[in-house]
């Protein structure tokens, strides 16, 4: 078969793979090609849904603030060379019962880093967000450089990028197979094979059927989206009702400002098991867990319509520990970076950013802000003696 040549391939033209292949077409006189097992932008991927929470604040501790505040910059960039609006920066409010361990972290966190914040006592949460029922003893950490992310034109926008400086795409495509030779990587595929001199595998959930090796780390959580109406819709709108975290008792619920002007996101924890392989993932919610998660939002939102009035069910592949993967292979030769856990759209540019460098060939030492806890040894390592992922997380 006659190999088509590259000197980055980029497989997946999702999340991490946009924001790579925006990256490395920057860069001066590298042929680089991205191929997408469906078209630009899908419904199929960990980033579709409308929104996704952006906060700096973040209950995991300072692991992620670099990689955050880099991505924020990336962020206006993207809108900036796009000219599309992408980060609504309408704050992010973690409320939750004073003393609250997670909300102890974050509030910690952005004491530690800076972050501009403002703390809420209950009477200032029922005065300013009356959207929300608050509880008595309940408070609120409202993180003024968090949001609410716009995936799919982020997505699209990248990709749009990345082919107007020069990169190739192909959509439809899925790749088949990687075979490492001495003179570069073999990239198979429905249309056609390719040899690359490196390969960012950026496959989201569908990891582990190109990279065995990722076999025992990765699970597949499913994560549920829901949109519920309000009465007064003109309180959820972006510019009165910041993007949220909320934990109540045993209830966690995140969820996002109207972007469409009738719903706004409201989803909670999952309860699915972790699942191997993207077939396996169940579609759609059923009748009794819709039924369920409305009983629970009318709870947290006072007036509110309790039949989700959008709903969809996604996955995302997870590390145990949540901790991304950003790896090079010892031959140099396949960049991975995989396992967002949930949690890594917003530091998506970061991790393009990191792919494009690994793959053009930078030393790793000299790729800012990358933590060696990243690297599939080490990640390996600890999931001897953690086991893996088994769910529940958001
Ligand atoms: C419902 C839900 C809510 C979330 N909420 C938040 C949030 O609020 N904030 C936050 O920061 N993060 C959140 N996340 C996490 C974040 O969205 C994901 O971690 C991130 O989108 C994963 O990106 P990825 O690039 O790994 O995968 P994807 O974006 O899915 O990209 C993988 C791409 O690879 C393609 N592909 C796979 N295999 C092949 C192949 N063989 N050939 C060609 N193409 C292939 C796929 O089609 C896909 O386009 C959430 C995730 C979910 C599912």
């Amino acid at each position: 078969m006659e190999l088509q040549h590259a000197d980055v391939i980029v497989i997946g033209a999702g999340t991490v793979g946009s924001m790579a292949l925006w990256q490395l077409s920057k860069r001066e006189g590298l042929t680089v090609v991205g191929i997408e097992q469906y078209g630009p932008v899908h419904p199929h991927g960990s980033y579709a849904g409308e929104s996704r929470v952006f906060r700096t604040a973040v209950h995991e501790g300072g692991t992620y603030v670099g990689m955050i505040q880099r991505s924020r910059e990336l962020w206006r960039e993207l809108e900036r060379e796009s000219g599309r609006d992408i980060y609504a920066e309408v704050g992010c409010l973690s409320i939750a019962p004073e003393g609250f361990p997670d909300l102890e972290t974050a509030i910690g966190t952005v004491r530690q880093f800076d972050i501009p914040h403002r703390l809420l006592s209950t009477e200032d949460l029922r005065a300013q967000y009356p959207q929300h029922r608050i509880a008595d003893g309940d408070v609120a950490l409202l993180d003024e450089h968090g949001g609410g992310l716009r995936p799919e034109v982020a997505v699209m926008s990248a990709l749009d990028l990345a082919e107007a400086n020069g990169a190739e795409l192909h959509f439809n495509t899925p790749v088949l197979e990687l075979e490492e030779r001495g003179s570069g990587v073999v990239v198979r595929t429905t249309q056609g094979a390719w040899l690359a001199r490196t390969v960012v595998v950026a496959s989201g959930s569908w990891s582990t059927r190109l990279s065995p090796e990722l076999n025992d780390l990765l699970r597949l959580q499913v994560l549920g989206l829901t949109w519920f109406m309000p009465r007064h819709p003109e309180q959820f709108v972006p510019e009165r009702f910041p993007a949220f975290l909320r934990d109540a008792g045993p209830i966690h619920f995140f969820g996002a400002p109207s972007f469409d002007g009738y719903s706004f996101k409201a989803c909670t924890n999952p309860e699915w098991p972790v699942f191997r392989d993207v077939d396996d993932v169940p579609v759609s919610h059923t009748r009794a867990e819709l039924i369920k998660i409305g009983q629970r939002a009318s709870e947290l939102f006072p007036g509110i319509n309790p039949e989700p009035v959008r709903q969809s069910v996604h996955h995302c592949a997870y590390t145990p520990d949540r901790l991304p993967v950003v790896d090079r292979s010892a031959s140099g030769r396949v960049v991975t970076v995989t396992g967002l856990s949930g949690h890594g759209f917003k530091f998506s540019p970061q991790l393009g950013e990191w792919a494009a460098q690994l793959a053009a060939g930078d030393d790793l030492d000299a790729v800012t802000g990358w933590d060696p806890r990243f690297a599939l040894p080490a990640h390996l390592e600890r999931l001897a003696a953690t086991g893996p992922y088994t769910g529940g997380g958001h």
